[in-house]
């Protein structure tokens, strides 16, 4: 959304346009006016115009003659005596009489022109100003309103008024897309709801982690309804108009009331709907616009035709009076996508652009697994610009191969150089990875190894992807992966007899894991299943907080660390059993710099005597 100064932009051209046009006006009545102009001549150029057949016009009267030439310029002169004066006028082919011309008076000519003028600008002006108020309210960002109470006048909200979103550009999220159509149907057809006396939701909170569509599915309501789309953001109420937030909601009601049935949008809705408390750090300001906020949403009748949608990554910090029936009372998840949401939200993007029949978006969809829209929204986009980049005007698998890599790991750091040495401790880390998993059953299979660098920071990396949707792990699954995750280090260890910093990553995520497991997911005999820490902000990163007593943490700390030691144990063993595959696969990765999940099978299966051993459950 954007501020901005519509009416003054818009108005320049029209204003220079209207300043020619009266500017050429005031031309033309000036060179009118000059010919109303009469000159007095003497008798003997009005005979000599009369010998010369010059006079157009004449005009005789008691006491004077007026009279016109061919150009219109008008003279006049006394009367005199003069006999054959009819006769020589009639010969010359003039046109005269007594009334025939008639010089205008000066004040009441001017008089007459300037208040014509003065018409003419205000029906242009009117006319130009309804173009642009016109044009504001198609414009899908101009559509303005302008502040009631203390700010009237002073502030405009730009808002949504129409789109084109319709819920089949919206793909994969069915569920939301049910809950949202019953508000569709109220807003087609309200009578059907009111006639059984029924009051739809005033609210509905559409709760999800960022990029998943809840903007888009908000304007998929007003789109599929066709009615006019109020959106702000919570945070603007706080920022943009500091001290008039309350203000703000008030006249967004008021004028939401107005175009009613209509929708109102208000994303990131946490920023002012935050839980109040007591402590000493209130922001008064939100709370004031938070109180208003409420306060309307109790004012008005569930059947104005007003739906209210709001959006939040952060559904745990909301204020519980946001909540309650008669407000948000409805709460729609929007979930990262599923396989078939990916695929599906790949078709509708790949739409845009020019992408070749053969292109297997289920293998794109598994590559991406955990995937938001707004993500694969920019995959598809990448390849585009990949082809462009590439002189081809066509997009295939491989730009959208490369591009989930681009938008998972960054850009290939083409010229970062890496040593030899290192280049040989990233082939064996990232080699020790895909054995680990390889000789573990409930791993998914290695795709892709890669010791390309990526800008963002990775010096290599493998890339394993399920073949299934995986919904639930299990507890040897999760072993697994903590032992695939250590599976790099060990191979440092036994290869080099030395350790880097290659691992810190993977550290991080065995840890996170192993935790989880002990004080989430309840794996341990020990702790059962009871909640050592909770998930405080699930859509954004899921950071946890501790709900146990310092010896309990202390108790957490040891298992941790058993957990991820036992595991890290089991990799070097595995490792050690397969270290003939560990040499010839990290020389042929080193030498080719990226091995596909065939080659890596391929080599893995040339000579079985040294593997087999090395399985594990
Ligand atoms: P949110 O409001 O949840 O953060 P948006 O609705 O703003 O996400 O989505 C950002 C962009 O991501 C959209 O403009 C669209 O291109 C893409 N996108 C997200 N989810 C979907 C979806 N389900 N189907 C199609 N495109 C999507």
């Amino acid at each position: 959304m954007q501020e901005m100064r519509p009416d003054r932009k818009k108005s320049i051209p029209f204003i220079l346009i209207f300043l020619v046009v009266f500017g050429i006006m005031n031309i033309m009545v000036y060179n009118r006016f000059m010919k109303q102009q009469v000159t007095e001549v003497g008798y003997n150029v009005f005979m000599k115009m009369i010998d010369e057949k010059k006079i157009k016009e004449a005009s005789i009267t008691s006491s004077q003659i007026v009279f016109k030439d061919e150009s219109g310029e008008m003279f006049k002169t006394g009367l005199m005596e003069d006999s054959d004066l009819y006769e020589r006028l009639y010969q010359s082919g003039a046109t005269f009489g007594a009334e025939i011309v008639e010089p205008m008076n000066p004040i009441l000519y001017y008089g007459i022109t300037f208040g014509i003028q003065i018409l003419l600008i205000i029906i242009v002006w009117r006319f130009v100003m309804r173009r642009i108020t016109k044009k504001m309210g198609d414009d899908p960002d101009m559509l303005s309103f302008s502040m009631g109470g203390r700010g009237k006048g002073t502030g405009r909200i730009y808002v949504k008024s129409k789109n084109d979103v319709r819920f089949k550009d919206v793909a994969g999220e069915e569920e939301a897309k049910d809950l949202l159509s019953e508000i569709v149907g109220y807003l087609h057809n309200p009578e059907k709801y009111t006639e059984i006396g029924a009051t739809l939701p005033k609210g509905a909170l559409l709760v999800g982690p960022p990029g998943t569509g809840k903007t888009m599915l908000a304007k998929a309501v007003a789109g599929e309804a066709d009615v006019p789309f109020f959106s702000i953001s919570g945070s603007e109420f706080v920022q943009m108009f500091v001290g008039m937030g309350a203000a703000k909601v008030r006249d967004l009601f008021k004028q939401a009331k107005e175009k009613a049935p209509c929708i109102i949008f208000i994303d990131e809705i946490d920023a002012i709907g935050k839980k109040r408390d007591a402590s000493l750090s209130t922001n008064d300001e939100r709370e004031q616009t938070l109180n208003q906020l409420l306060s309307e949403m109790d004012g008005f009748e569930g059947n104005t035709g007003v739906v209210i949608l709001a959006a939040t990554n952060r559904p745990e910090s909301l204020d519980p009076a946001l909540l309650r029936p008669g407000r948000f009372d409805r709460r729609i998840p929007v979930e990262l996508p599923d396989l078939k949401g990916r695929v599906d939200i790949l078709r509708v993007h790949a739409k845009k652009i020019r992408i070749s029949e053969n292109v297997d978006f289920d293998t794109i969809a598994k590559t991406a697994a955990g995937a938001s829209g707004a993500q694969l929204a920019n995959i598809v986009n990448e390849a585009a610009l990949k082809a462009v980049r590439e002189g081809r005007k066509v997009v295939q698998q491989d730009d959208l191969m490369e591009s989930v890599e681009v938008v998972i790991a960054g850009y290939q750091k083409k010229n970062k150089i890496l040593s030899n040495k290192e280049k040989l401790v990233v082939s064996y880390h990232e080699v020790g990875h895909a054995l680990v998993a390889a000789m573990q059953t409930h791993s998914a299979p290695v795709t892709k190894i890669t010791i390309i660098p990526r800008t963002s920071g990775a010096l290599g990396y493998t890339m394993q992807v399920d073949e299934d949707e995986h919904n639930l792990m299990n507890k040897t699954e999760i072993l697994n992966k903590v032992a695939t995750l250590t599976g790099g280090r060990a191979a440092e260890e036994l290869i080099f007899n030395e350790i880097s910093t290659g691992a810190s990553n993977d550290i991080e995520q065995a840890t996170k894991l192993a935790r989880a497991m002990v004080t989430r997911f309840g794996m341990t005999d020990e702790f059962d299943m009871v909640a050592m820490e909770v998930v405080t902000n699930q859509y954004l990163g899921g950071d946890t907080s501790l709900a146990c007593s310092p010896e309990t943490q202390t108790k957490i700390d040891h298992m941790v660390v058993e957990i991820v030691k036992e595991q890290h144990a089991k990799a070097r063993e595995i490792l050690q059993q397969n270290v003939q595959k560990l040499h010839e696969i990290a020389k042929h990765l080193y030498e080719n710099e990226t091995i596909t999940g065939e080659e890596f099978m391929e080599i893995l299966n040339s000579s079985e005597n040294t593997l087999l051993g090395g399985q594990t459950e």
